[in-house]
């Protein structure tokens, strides 16, 4: 060997490619791309973030014993079942890092999160991918694909870029028929955007086995993607294998400071999912007057499919909408070919899109 080589697979990982963020030679830009929320942090995150800013010497907590704390109380949880990670993309590859290897499958959804698919490739094993139904995650489906290699099965609820929400019934019936030595990861990412009490469900069965997981983060309602903050609700067993090989301060101080004073802000959530409904649904019913097909979508965005005349459409109304500012997300490398995921923002941004795209669809 002549050279550094990467392990066997490592050079077929396609890099996760954030969205874009810049409209060259456009003044004005609403960024539309990452699912994150217009309203912003917390007021009460941000006085936490500064007061922090003051003590930049020192290491942080490496185990985040505050931020764990109140995430404990305000989900009336045992801290001991909490752990935070820098974002929860990190918590995320520790599960593939600690649990897969060479010769192991995981399994993911045809649409799911692209993160899933690089970390069970980082790991030495091998994604199994399977077919959703209407975008939406398909337990029989799931199901037929288990084998004995199977040591993952990764699902979003809501998914993205779907925004589609499988019934807790649907999710207590994959985890009941799963061997045990399988983990099933809830990513609940969008979570606190559905309003059906169900979600809480997925901690329940948390709670009651020894093989369910659920990750969540600060990025999306509480308007803290900056800081990388996220968390996983899991079995001792598996926080304390993770712990085994984590960065020993993997979430910065700030970020310790700003998610507790965040996750104790209730009312700021309650307030962000409010907006986040009403807005929802004002996007998807104006879209679809335009003549525009919009999945129903439960999380802070929609996916807008456009009419499959060349195949091109979704890239010509995405460069129709950069040259005004707006900035959505080509949404290809999630197997959806002629579509577009919208962020829900502000109103201006909002009201800007649904006036472009009438114009582009010839409704103006
Ligand atoms: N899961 C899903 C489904 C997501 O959409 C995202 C953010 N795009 C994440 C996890 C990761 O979030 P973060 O690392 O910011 O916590």
């Amino acid at each position: 060997m002549t050279k550094p080589t990467p392990r066997p697979g490592i050079l077929d990982i396609a890099a996760y490619v954030p969205g874009k963020e810049h409209a060259p030679g456009v003044e004005r830009v609403f960024k539309l791309s990452s699912n994150e929320t217009p309203l912003g942090p917390s007021p009460r995150a941000i006085e936490a973030f500064k007061e922090s800013a003051g003590h930049l010497e020192l290491y942080p907590d490496g185990q985040a014993t505050a931020l764990r704390e109140a995430i404990a109380e305000v989900h009336g949880l045992n801290m001991a079942n909490i752990l935070c990670g820098n974002g929860s993309d990190e918590l995320l590859g520790l599960l593939c890092h600690v649990y897969l290897g060479p010769g192991d499958e995981g399994i993911i959804t045809e649409h799911g999160f692209l993160v899933y698919k690089i970390q069970i490739m980082g790991a030495g094993a091998t994604p199994v991918v399977v077919k959703e139904r209407d975008c939406t995650v398909d337990v029989d489906a799931i199901l037929a694909a288990v084998t004995e290699k199977t040591k993952i099965v990764f699902i979003a609820n809501p998914g993205n870029p779907t925004g589609t929400y499988v019934p807790v019934s649907e999710i207590r019936r994959l985890q009941a028929a799963l061997p045990a030595h399988v983990i099933l990861v809830l990513d609940a990412a969008y979570a606190e955007y559905v309003r059906r009490n169900d979600y809480e469900a997925g901690i329940e069965l948390v709670s009651g086995n020894r093989n369910v997981v659920m990750t969540r983060t600060f990025s999306k309602v509480y308007g803290l993607a900056a800081l990388r903050i996220g968390w996983i609700y899991a079995p001792t067993e598996i926080i304390d294998a993770m712990n085994r090989v984590r960065g020993p301060f993997n979430l910065n101080a700030p970020a310790i400071a700003a998610g507790a004073a965040a996750i104790r802000d209730q009312a700021f959530v309650e307030t962000a999912v409010t907006y986040n409904r009403l807005w929802l649904e004002k996007v998807a019913v104006a879209l679809t007057e335009i003549g525009l097909d919009v999945t129903p979508s439960v999380a802070n965005f929609v996916l807008i499919h456009f009419p499959d005349v060349d195949g091109k459409r979704a890239t010509e109304a995405d460069n129709f909408l950069t040259r005004r500012g707006y900035i959505l997300r080509a949404v290809r490398g999630y197997g959806f070919a002629n579509s577009l995921r919208m962020t829900i923002g502000s109103e201006e941004a909002n009201l800007g899109v649904i006036d472009a795209l009438r114009e582009f669809m010839g409704r103006a």
